[in-house]
């Protein structure tokens, strides 16, 4: 696992408070509210909810490692287990979240027993995950302050399945600009493309998976427009999208 010790340096660099977030009204951009809660993680994190990958990079995978193995009944197993930390209505909405890929993909997350490669769901600082299945017990966090809500859960449980954000993808270039003088300079990175298998699928606005566009903004401008179409609404957490789910069948071979 992560050594703790290697993550030392974070103190996050996002510019959103918690006050803020807590302010805002229902229809809140949700890709902020993960930011948020993330601000003064003490893991160090990629595009605010990734954690450092170790010479992994998702979805491209030379030797298919980082993805969950497929058992010969056509289904892919994800043990996990749940702290016993959270409440049984959040321990619903995590049940809920997982039903989610259950009744629309081959993936099904099982309570662990004894298998060695497992996610641990934990309420840490903030909601992250790594990207995709790095060996042995991998923390998704799942805040209590925040995190447990139905998309954002599934947001963590695509990252841990081998998703990175839609607006990292190889060729994002050609759908949303990135207004680089409106990113806070310390947050930069988040924005570098991914090698990214794109597995034939349109770039998706409406992905659980992308971000919102003032996501890293040092002056609350926006730091992503889509393009040709500024208007077209990017961030949401409600749920994933039918390109989001056709994904997941497409990596898996569901
Ligand atoms: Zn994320």
């Amino acid at each position: 696992m992560v050594s703790k010790a290697s993550f030392s340096i974070l103190a996050l660099l996002f510019g959103f408070s918690q006050a803020l977030y807590l302010n805002q009204p229902q229809q809140t951009d949700m890709t902020s509210m993960i930011l948020t809660i993330n601000n003064g993680s003490s893991e160090l994190l990629l595009e605010g909810d990734i954690l450092l990958p170790r010479g992994r990079n998702g979805l491209v995978c030379a030797d298919s490692s980082c993805f969950w193995k497929k058992s010969s009944n056509g289904l892919v197993e994800v043990p996990y287990t749940v702290s016993s930390v959270f409440s049984f209505s959040e321990k619903t909405v995590i049940a809920n979240a997982m039903a989610s890929f259950h009744s629309k993909t081959c993936i099904r997350f099982v309570p662990r027993t004894n298998q060695t490669d497992y996610l641990s769901i934990e309420s840490k600082t903030g909601c992250y995950s790594n990207v995709g299945k790095t060996g042995g017990a991998q923390v998704v966090s799942l805040s209590r302050l925040g995190c447990v809500h139905y998309g954002i859960v599934e947001h963590e449980l695509n990252h841990a399945l081998g998703f990175q954000h839609e607006h990292t993808r190889s060729d994002r270039d050609g759908y949303v600009t990135i207004n680089w003088a409106n990113i806070d300079p310390n947050t930069v990175s988040n924005f570098d493309l991914k090698n990214t298998n794109n597995l034939k699928t349109p770039y998706d606005y409406s992905s659980i998976m992308h971000y919102g566009k003032t996501a890293f903004s040092i002056n609350g401008l926006n730091t992503i427009t889509p393009i040709p179409d500024p208007t077209v609404a990017i961030g949401q957490r409600e749920e994933m999208s039918a390109i989001d789910i056709l994904r997941i069948n497409t990596l898996y071979q569901c």
